[in-house]
């Protein structure tokens, strides 16, 4: 369950009852380099690629979980996160916070999030 701050207000967003769940693992997440060595060591199946500097991240180096406009490699057949299968506190921040990031709205979320999608105009 997530809190959107919406206007002045608030809404809910409760992810277990999204009917696109995966969509926002369609291109995987940015990883702080000392979060991604730690989900190595769950030995799970996926793995990290175009590892660059970015002093947003902690550890001043970021690391993706996809490949190039693919999905996350970590995101089962079930459609569902394995690092969140096997320890929620070893999801990366970025998925955790999802659909904020930093306190604000992603700049992505309205191609990710059917919650936050704007309506279609008929
Ligand atoms: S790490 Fe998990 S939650 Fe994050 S994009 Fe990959 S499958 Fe989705």
């Amino acid at each position: 369950m997530i809190q959107q701050k919406r206007g002045q207000g608030m809404i809910k967003i409760d992810c277990e009852k999204c009917v696109e769940q995966k969509s926002c693992c369609s291109f995987g997440a940015w990883v702080d380099l000392e979060e991604a060595k730690k989900i190595l060591a769950l030995g799970l199946k996926g793995d990290f690629f175009h590892f660059e500097e970015d002093d947003d991240f902690p550890s001043g180096y970021k690391v993706g979980t996809s490949r190039e406009d693919e999905s996350c490699t970590f995101l089962t057949s079930d459609g569902l996160c394995s690092i969140h299968k096997v320890d929620y506190n070893l999801k990366p921040t970025h998925c955790r916070e999802f659909p904020y990031d930093n306190g604000e709205l992603a700049h992505n979320v309205h191609l990710l999030c059917p919650a936050v999608k704007p309506k279609r105009k008929k």
